[in-house]
């Protein structure tokens, strides 16, 4: 249901290509996580699977269906930013429905998802409060919950902790496996972190100038780096 697949997905800006020919397959409930360091192709990668950038050339599925030409709010993703993405003048509870709202989704549904990413997220308290009132924790797990809502096939996250200090980032980053525990859904999650990326992932992909360096689990990727890139990034042995 939740599978995600890209072929021969590539990205120009002008003249620089930044990502080149990237193929993918993402099997139902897996947790992949993209490695790299900055300016690498990762946020551009996600962008192009959500919608909100097109490729040059390539596809995007998702369950099976060729997504590539659909708006972000067709093609079944919700994407977690660094930057949270929170509307100011929203309470929690507004940020949390309006996209459902905006959907038309009834009511009594839109009562039930927001239930049950509170129940999820332990956010009862915060309701009433606007973004501007809450912790940088806090806003991240109020962007976790308006995914929640949306019962996506595919959960991206870009770099979700990078604005966190570093006891909350172990936390949501444990409050983000429970969350694949629980929900057993696809997620694609950015990160420039090598211990985000081998504590998370069942999968990780290397990147390094816009080209996939090594697709392996953790401890493959550890064990048989592909190449010094992989090796150093991931701080193998040998
Ligand atoms: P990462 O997320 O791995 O740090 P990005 O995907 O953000 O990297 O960027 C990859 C490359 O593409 C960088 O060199 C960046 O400067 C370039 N880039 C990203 N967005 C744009 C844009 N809208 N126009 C031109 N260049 C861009
Ligand atoms: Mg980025």
């Amino acid at each position: 249901m939740g599978k995600l697949v890209l072929e021969g997905i590539s990205k120009r800006f002008g003249a620089v290509e930044v990502l080149k020919t990237v193929d993918l397959d993402v099997a139902d409930g897996e947790f992949i996580v993209i490695v790299g360091p900055s300016g690498c192709g990762k946020s551009t990668l996600l962008r192009i699977i959500a919608g909100l950038s097109d490729q040059s050339t390539g596809k995007v599925l998702i369950g099976g269906r060729d997504v590539s030409s659909l708006p972000p709010s067709k093609r079944g993703i919700a994407m977690v930013f660094q930057s949270y993405a929170l509307y100011p003048h929203l309470t929690v509870e507004g940020n949390l429905t309006l996209g459902l709202k905006q959907a038309r989704t009834a009511a009594s549904l839109i009562a039930e998802r927001v239930a049950e990413a509170v129940r999820i997220l332990a956010l009862e308290p915060f309701l009433k409060r606007r973004p501007g009132e809450l912790s940088g924790g806090q806003r991240q797990r109020v962007a976790i919950g308006r995914a929640i809502v949306r019962h996506p096939e595919v959960f991206l996250f870009d770099e979700p902790l990078s604005n966190l200090d570093a006891a909350l980032r172990n936390q949501v980053r444990a409050e983000i496996a429970d969350l694949h525990r629980r929900l057993g859904a696809t997620m694609v999650y950015v990160t420039h972190d090598q211990v985000e990326a081998m504590t998370l992932a069942d999968r990780i992909i290397v990147m390094n100038g816009g080209i996939v360096q090594q697709i392996g689990t953790p401890s493959e990727l550890y064990r048989r780096p592909a190449n010094a890139f992989v090796a150093t990034f991931i701080g193998s042995p040998g």
